[in-house]
């Protein structure tokens, strides 16, 4: 469907600042995520403030079209992919650092500020802003908020749901909506802001957002350990926890993850290895140095087959490219892939990762397996080819069973991914059915005619 003439006229009048793109060359940039899934939207419009959104909105609703807000456009679940028929309403204009509070540890942004923009300006003035999705360099802050995002430095430090104390958010109905405030306590609203965070744009568009910050840690150190077992690997996390270290991250990759990535980076990584550990710590440098040393001597102990710190800024930072090359590499053995993002409790972290194991051989599909391990949660890659009709009914099934096997654990299908488009139908089997209803009630209150990113989560 084309979008009215009198619609795109009504948004050219209202948006003066941002922009309404109408060409199609523009409009194709807009219409896919980090999935498979594309769908060209009608109109994308940019607008430059908050009451340039509102406007979007009310526009919108008068003429009952859906919008689907969008930030960086690296999702993993569909959220951002277009529905027929609709408006994209992208905040790549709304890009500011309205704020750093050094006293009160509080920035305030809008909601198209890159995550790594974001780390990068705190840190210049000595702060730190934890959460880090793997996809720092592209995803918004608005985009994490509506995710819920988390990353690798969650395990120590919590992921985003955890830094937002205050949101400005634009209702269907086009009302500007103001919740909790600059202190760092929650407000007597019922927690209503977290019913904003994670609700991938279905209920609100997030249009400023305030993060708390913490002081920057002043040093960080990084040990690799290779294990010739899977299991042992597994147990090491919960060895290294028991030791009384919270890692400021433990990540995971397995042997077919480690070769995806050696073939992309040629980095020299251990492919014969079942799998990898990559552990960091942070604190002063005297406890960088203690934990250090006693994550190498509980990884020896737990059977590391090679226990490596990494000996200077860069060799980590070769190590974390490593674990940031995963989704790009899977590219190069297959063109695309269906990416899991399960969470399990941390005890059921060996029996799980046996379980994919298990699937990918009973299919005869390769599942490259990777994931923030100290948090439980996991990353199952099933790679494939779309053109590929048996191999599509493999992976299904497969995608499948790895939810069931999660659930069963007593784990859930998004650990932070969210659930979008591609895991709603996976939904009902992963919640109370009373929960569900709660939600469609939430959904019907704040957005009645249902103009707000439909289709996503609940269908
Ligand atoms: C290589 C790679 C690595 C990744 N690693 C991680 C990781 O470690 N951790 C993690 O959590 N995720 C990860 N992701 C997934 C993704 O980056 C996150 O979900 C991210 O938070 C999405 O941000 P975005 O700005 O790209 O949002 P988009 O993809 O544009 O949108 C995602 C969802 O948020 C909604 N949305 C976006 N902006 C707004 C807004 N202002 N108001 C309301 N709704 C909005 C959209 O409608 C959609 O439902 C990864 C993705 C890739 C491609």
């Amino acid at each position: 469907m084309v979008a009215s003439s009198a619609l795109v006229q009504e948004l050219r009048r209202a948006i003066r600042l941002g922009k309404v793109l109408t060409s199609p060359e523009e409009l194709i940039v807009y219409g896919y995520d980090g999935t498979w899934l594309e769908r060209t939207p009608d109109v994308v419009v940019c607008p430059a403030s908050v009451a340039e959104m509102t406007a979007v909105l009310t526009i919108a609703r008068q003429y009952r079209v859906p919008v689907i807000p969008r930030g960086g456009g690296s999702g993993l679940a569909g959220g951002s992919v277009p529905a027929e028929g609709s408006i994209v309403l992208s905040t790549t204009l709304m890009d500011e650092i309205v704020e750093i509070d050094r006293e009160s540890l509080i920035a305030v942004v809008q909601p198209g500020v890159i995550n790594a923009t974001l780390q990068a300006a705190v840190e210049r003035l000595g702060l730190f802003y934890p959460p880090d999705p793997a996809s720092l360099n592209q995803a918004t802050i608005g985009g994490n908020v509506a995710t819920s995002a988390s990353g690798p430095r969650c395990l120590k430090y919590g992921g985003t749901k955890d830094y937002v104390i205050s949101l400005q958010v634009v209702l269907a109905s086009g009302e500007v909506l103001h919740l909790g405030s600059r202190s760092h306590q929650p407000g007597p609203d019922y927690h209503l802001l977290q019913t904003f965070v994670g609700s991938e744009g279905t209920l609100g568009v997030i249009a400023e957002v305030t993060v708390r910050l913490l002081p920057r840690p002043s040093a960080r150190g990084t040990v690799m350990a290779t294990f010739d077992r899977l299991d042992d690997a597994s147990r090491a996390v919960g060895a290294i926890l028991d030791a009384g270290i919270v890692p400021l991250a433990l990540e995971m990759m397995d042997r077919v993850t480690l070769r995806c990535v050696e073939s992309y980076l040629r980095a020299g990584l251990p492919i014969e290895s079942e799998a990898m550990l990559l552990i960091d710590v942070d604190g002063d440098a005297a406890s960088v140095a203690e934990q250090v040393a006693l994550v190498g001597r509980v990884c020896r102990l737990g059977g590391a087959s090679i226990v490596r710190p990494a000996e200077t800024p860069e060799e980590s930072a070769q190590l974390w490219r490593a674990r940031r090359s995963t989704s790009s590499s899977f590219g190069r053995i297959r063109p695309n892939k269906l990416g899991e993002d399960i969470s399990v409790p941390r005890g059921a972290i060996p029996s799980m990762v046996r379980a994919v194991q298990d699937i990918a051989q009973r299919t005869g599909l390769l599942i490259p397996l990777f994931g923030h391990i100290g948090d439980g949660n996991l990353h199952p890659n099933i790679l494939c080819d779309l053109r590929d009709k048996d191999e599509m009914a493999r992976v299904a099934e497969a995608a499948q069973a790895i939810f069931a096997a999660a659930i069963e654990r007593g784990g859930t299908i998004s650990g932070e991914h969210g659930i979008g488009l591609l895991k709603r139908d996976f939904l009902p089997a992963s919640l109370d059915p009373q929960a569900i209803r709660v939600m469609q009630r939430i959904k019907q209150q704040l957005d009645p005619c249902g103009i707000l990113n439909p289709g996503k989560v609940l269908g």
